[in-house]
């Protein structure tokens, strides 16, 4: 099977998005109380793509800014018009953009190769015999 060069993610109701070519960096997932709130799902997915595999985005977008634990800011784009956050970036990784993997709305995405904060893990919620990192392991090199 050959990967799919060009992807596509897209909010909710299709009128933000986003095309990447080549494969993300890392495909990582996170447990922290802030993605949480930010899916109101229980984990957070995200695909890191280096910034020059960001071939458009299009449609209007609304930001919001929070500092992360390492005090650097992040910047969460949603659709202003049904709310889906689909693409983040984050001041210590000034190359890279995240993507919500929900947001490709592809079954056959690549897998995280890692989770992390797994200290606010929901018990019950099982997870990959994938590298476990109780907060941030602070880097995108995967172990
Ligand atoms: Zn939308
Ligand atoms: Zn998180």
């Amino acid at each position: 099977m050959t990967e799919p060069v060009e992807r596509e993610a897209a909010c909710a109701c299709g009128q933000l998005r986003i095309r990447t070519t080549g494969a993300p960096s890392i495909v990582s997932s996170c447990h922290c109380l802030e993605c949480q709130r930010r899916t109101g799902s229980l984990f957070g997915a995200s695909a890191f793509f280096p910034r020059t595999g960001i071939a458009a985005t299009e449609g209007e977008r609304s930001t919001y800014r929070r500092q992360a634990d390492s005090g650097a800011w992040l910047a969460f784009h949603f659709c202003p018009k049904c709310g889906s956050t689909v693409f983040w970036e984050n001041e210590r990784l000034p190359d890279v953009v995240s993507i919500a993997v929900g947001a490709f709305a592809d079954p056959h995405f690549p897998p995280p190769v890692r989770t992390v904060w797994t200290r606010t893990k929901h018990d019950w919620l099982g997870f990959p015999d994938i590298p476990h990192h109780p907060e941030s392991p602070g880097t995108l090199v995967p172990r």
